[in-house]
């Protein structure tokens, strides 16, 4: 791998974090390792940073462009994600594979996750009854609002009830909402 070899990709990259044209460059020379591939596209690129043939437009993470992009080099360049939390564009650390713009960000998500996940276990947890729920096309009869009425008087939750009656979460959630309505507080 020489010099040339390097140059061509960074040629065709224009804008560029170091690890990107590693990642190209070991598609043909993988055998030599990633290391040493890393380091010579380091050193060469640091060399033609002195040079002035390609300018360091970005600190943390890294990014170069080539002289002639340094000045627009954001519409050049493709590594500009939009963090899907809070909408800011940020420079993704490629190879890190982050997706948010920063640890706060990353954070809300995984919370924001974790609280779907409950609420999807909860639900399944309802209505995990409700294929059982062997009334559940029956009409109400007066038997069963009475029994509906005690029950809940007895302060047993929407589930309980449907499972003791044969019938869904949601049947049992509607017909204590008609019941209120009716006059009769729960
Ligand atoms: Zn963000």
């Amino acid at each position: 791998m020489r010099k040339s070899d390097i140059w061509i990709v960074i040629e065709d990259s224009k804008v560029f974090q170091l690890s990107e044209i590693v990642e190209v460059l070991l598609k043909e020379w993988e055998f030599l390792g990633k290391n040493y591939v890393r380091n010579k596209v380091q050193s060469a690129v640091y060399s033609w940073v002195t040079c002035g043939l390609i300018v360091k437009v970005n600190d943390d993470p890294p990014v170069f462009a080539l002289k002639k992009y340094a000045d627009d080099w954001k519409e050049h360049y493709s590594g500009i994600k939009t963090c899907p939390v809070c909408g800011t564009p940020f420079i993704s650390k490629r190879g890190e594979q982050d997706r948010y713009c920063s640890k706060k960000c990353y954070e809300k998500a995984k919370t924001r996750r974790s609280k779907e996940k409950t609420r999807e276990r909860v639900k399944n947890y309802l209505h995990s009854a409700d294929s059982t729920a062997v009334n559940k096309y029956k009409e109400w009869t007066e038997k069963d609002i009475e029994i509906l009425r005690k029950l809940k008087e007895k302060g047993k939750s929407c589930r309980e009830i449907a499972t003791e009656l044969g019938r869904t979460v949601y049947s049992v959630r509607w017909k204590l909402q008609r019941l209120k309505e009716a006059g009769y507080a729960s």
